[in-house]
């Protein structure tokens, strides 16, 4: 029998929205009478950067929802009544249900849980919710989509894609059209830049809501092998259990250590922010991501220097490529100094001062990017609690990205190098797959890479440095785009397609290509890898003409000795 289990109303508010007010209100996943799980979300409300989850306080029963769709709330607008039990004082044991149900799942467990929303993360959990899995994802930032969607691969973009035509239309003076030179509203230009990322990071939430995934705004931390604990938030923490999990945690930029704190030294999430366009940036950093935002500020009138430890330019591309791209950009560069690091940094009233190991003078720069690598985000997870070993801040894992903890998997990032968008996204798929009971690994042969500068550069599979190194024996093709019509007509005479080929069976090993569209054509030779192509198959494809995708087909005529839009061999 129960002694007291009269009903108690509570008001649900909604919580702090930081800087947000009077955002509308774009689901309502429960009716009244319906039953609620404590943290069960009652409203979603969307603001221009994010959607947001108004989680219940505590089990109950709706009692009435107060506000309908495309209401405006803010902090503190009541928006629903909720019938709350009041404890139970049970003074005889409670009789036998009469049914044997399954016992119900804890609300707040479920399948598979997703720690961080970028695009390993987010992939992992619509393909498992897809797969029919129960899914959470937790991510700690306002909006999903990770550092690609937010402060990486897509900004930046946008930002190069800016750069290249503002760029293009100064070069069309020398073919008879002038435009003038360009001026830059930095305000319109942050403002598209937003715009394309917030289409995203909004398609992402809609997709996630279409799917079922729940997702929960926190920063999640193991508390056990299968248990999490999130600080929410509002200040909550909410406990999640779960059957799997995919941990994808992602990267970080490397602070230096030697830097001042100044808000003019910036990593590349404060470049993408565009302070300000300086008279003078130092790029600490020769790789894809310090060169990217090199050509940003450069063409918005910055000039540039660069400081590389390592004794090239993006090491690990062949020196061929590299130089055609040196040259296209030697404008942009004041000095550019390879095997060589910054000792130290002072902040000055007139800007930064730095010093260059083998420099008797510092040089003084109005912006300083950091762009020295990128480090994994493992440390602060609490894996030691779910018994995961960590190997200097990666998370080591299978080909089916199992970690030391089988039901525990990890991809993207933080399982180590190359640190891609494209990587993070296959691997959550097979990631997704396995925790769903099904057989998948991880086997891509080849990850291409790609330098988003002008012109591109964009590679994959064995190089030519490399082959070299290993002593393997490779047949190298090169077709010069001073050959290709349309790079002539595009005004792109200066690139280069290079293939290589295993010199024993012939088959595609690698490939690379510097000049504009680069990075969409690689992917035909991460194809012809997997497929397993030789050069006739390649070349034997008929590519469409005119294009700069062309070449590839040409390149792969060249190493057969079948090219008639080269000199024939032996006069090349
Ligand atoms: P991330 O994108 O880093 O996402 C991890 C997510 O986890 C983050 O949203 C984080 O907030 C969340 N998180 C971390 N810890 C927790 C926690 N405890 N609880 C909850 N959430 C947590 N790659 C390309 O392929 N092409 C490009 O053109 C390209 N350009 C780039 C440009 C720049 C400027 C930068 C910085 C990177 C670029 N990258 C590019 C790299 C690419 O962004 C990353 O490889 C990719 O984002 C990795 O995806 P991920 O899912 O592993 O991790």
């Amino acid at each position: 029998m129960t002694a007291t289990a009269m009903p108690e109303t509570l008001d649900i508010r909604v919580p702090d929205l930081g800087d947000y007010a009077d955002v509308p209100v774009i689901e309502i996943p429960v009716a009244p009478g319906q039953p609620v799980a404590k943290d069960q979300t009652l409203l979603v409300v969307e603001s221009d950067k994010a959607t947001l989850d108004i989680p219940s306080p505590t089990a109950g029963r709706l009692v009435e929802m107060l506000v309908g769709l495309g209401d405006a709330v803010s902090a503190g607008t009541l928006v629903a009544r909720l019938a709350v039990e009041a404890p139970e004082v049970r003074t005889e044991p409670a009789p036998a249900p009469a049914t044997a149900a399954p016992p119900p799942k804890p609300q707040a467990g479920c399948d598979l849980l997703v720690i961080g929303g970028g695009p390993g993360g987010y992939s992992a959990a619509f393909r498992a919710a897809d797969l029919g899995q129960r899914v959470i994802l937790v991510e700690r930032d306002a909006t999903l989509g990770g550092v690609c969607l937010n402060v990486g691969c897509i900004p930046s973009k946008a930002l190069l894609h800016v750069a290249a035509v503002t760029e293009e239309a100064v070069r069309l003076a020398a073919h008879g059209i002038s435009f003038g030179a360009p001026t830059v509203d930095l305000e319109k230009l942050r403002s598209f830049k937003a715009g394309t990322v917030r289409r995203l990071t909004d398609g992402l939430a809609q997709m996630a809501r279409q799917r079922k995934v729940e997702v929960i705004r926190g920063t999640a931390r193991f508390t056990g092998p299968s248990a999490v604990s999130v600080a929410l938030h509002g200040g909550n923490t909410r406990d999640v259990t779960f059957a799997s999990a995919i941990v994808a945690a992602g990267s970080s930029p490397v602070a230096l250590a030697m830097l001042p704190d100044d808000p003019r030294i910036v990593d590349s999430t404060g470049a993408l922010e565009l302070p300000f366009v300086p008279r003078r940036l130092l790029v600490i950093g020769g790789g894809i991501i310090g060169l990217e935002m090199a050509t940003v500020y450069s063409a918005l009138g910055a000039r540039v220097d660069v400081v590389e430890r390592l004794p090239n330019l993006l090491e690990g591309v062949d020196r061929d490529l590299v130089a055609v791209w040196t040259k296209r950009n030697a404008h942009r560069f004041d000095r550019i100094r390879t095997g060589t690091e910054v000792m130290a940094a002072e902040a000055t009233p007139e800007g930064i001062a730095v010093s260059i190991a083998g420099e008797a003078e510092p040089q003084t720069y109005d912006l300083v990017l950091q762009a020295a690598g990128r480090r994994p985000n493992g440390a602060n997870l609490g894996l030691d609690a779910a018994g995961v070993v960590l190997d200097g801040g990666f998370v080591p894992v299978d080909a089916q990205m199992r970690t030391n903890v089988p039901h525990i998997l990890a991809i993207g990032d933080l399982v180590g190098q190359p640190m891609l968008a494209h990587k993070a996204v296959h691997q959550g798929h097979v990631a997704a797959e396995v925790a769903a009971g099904h057989k998948a690994g991880f086997d891509a042969a080849v990850i291409p890479s790609v330098a988003y500068t002008d012109p591109e550069i964009a590679w994959v599979g064995l190089t030519e440095t490399a082959a070299k190194a290993s002593g393997r024996a490779v047949e190298v093709a090169r077709f010069p785009w001073a050959a290709s019509g349309r790079a002539i007509a595009n005004g792109a005479d200066y690139g280069l397609t290079k293939l290589l080929f295993d010199a024993q069976t012939k088959r595609v090993v690698g490939g690379a290509i510097v000049g504009p569209s680069a990075g969409d054509m690689i992917g035909e030779v991460a194809l012809g890898i997997e497929m397993g192509a030789d050069a006739t198959d390649i070349a034997r494809t008929i590519h469409p003409h005119p294009t700069l995708g062309e070449t590839i087909g040409l390149a792969a005529e060249a190493g057969l000795g079948l090219c008639t839009d080269l000199p024939p061999v032996g006069r090349r």
